[in-house]
């Protein structure tokens, strides 16, 4: 996109070290480099996190698939991108390492903005660390797309734990965002207009611009029905 113009560019596609999907301690790590098809292929991630296994069908092609790799999309930040919304709803913790040391950020404070991150010039992503889906553990991922594997125009990646539900939309501003108001709303209200006054709450935790795919008023309309549709799934 020529968004920036490298005067030296490093390859670290052979960096194995950089590789690999593995359990720790309970926790998932991926690997910057894993690819996003061997992500979505895992058994391991489908077990620690079906949120990441649900959405890695809606990355694009397989053959964007097949090079694009988990540690690139974090680091790219695009807003309408599908990683970094999980990313947020599990409550990852991305580890970032230079020549000063390692560090670790975690994933609702990487994002800043809109291809912006907390990445420091001289840093990059080695992995990132997803904790243990708990027992009862729920997660729904929902993206409405004008053509199957486009970017989305609105999506909306869910995770519900026993007391902590968390709805993180992602094409819908300048880069992932925890719905706050909705959820409170979702967790305070009466069953029966529970969904109704989520949506209603939605407006006060989104402001979509509009972009090349739609108006911002048609993104809040496609985040309230992605709103209804994961607390049906949810409840089910
Ligand atoms: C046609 C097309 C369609 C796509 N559709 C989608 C889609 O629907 N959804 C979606 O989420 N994505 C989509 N993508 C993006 C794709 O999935 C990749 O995630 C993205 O292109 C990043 O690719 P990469 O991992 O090779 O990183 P690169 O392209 O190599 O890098 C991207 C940026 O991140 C930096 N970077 C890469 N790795 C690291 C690291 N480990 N540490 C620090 N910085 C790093 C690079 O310096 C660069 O600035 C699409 C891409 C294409 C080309």
């Amino acid at each position: 996109m020529r968004l920036s113009e490298p005067r030296l560019l490093i390859d670290i596609n052979h960096v194995a070290v950089l590789g690999g999907i593995e359990e720790r301690g309970g926790a998932l790590r991926i690997g910057a480099l894993a690819r996003h098809s061997e992500v979505g292929a895992s058994p391991l991630v489908a077990r620690l996190a079906p949120l990441v296994h649900q959405a890695i069908p809606h990355i694009a092609h397989p053959a964007i698939r097949n090079r694009g790799t988990f540690g690139g999309s974090l680091a790219h930040a695009d807003p309408a991108a599908e990683l970094p919304a999980c990313a947020v709803a599990l409550d990852a913790v991305l580890l970032l390492a230079s020549r000063r040391g390692e560090r670790k950020v975690a994933a609702r404070d990487f994002f800043r903005g809109i291809y912006a991150t907390a990445l420091a010039p001289d840093e990059i992503v080695t992995a990132i660390e997803i904790p243990p889906a708990p027992a009862g553990g729920r997660s729904v991922f929902l993206e409405l797309a004008r053509r199957r594997g486009d970017y989305a125009i609105a999506g909306l990646a869910a995770a519900a734990r026993p007391g902590d539900l968390r709805l993180v939309f992602f094409g819908v501003g300048d880069r992932p965002i925890e719905a706050k108001a909705a959820t409170a709303a979702l967790q305070r209200e009466p069953a029966a207009g529970r969904v109704a006054a989520a949506q209603a709450a939605l407006a006060r935790d989104l402001d979509p611009p509009g972009d090349l795919q739609a108006d911002g008023a048609t993104k809040l309309h496609l985040a309230r029905v992605l709103l209804g549709r994961a607390a049906a799934a949810l409840a089910a």
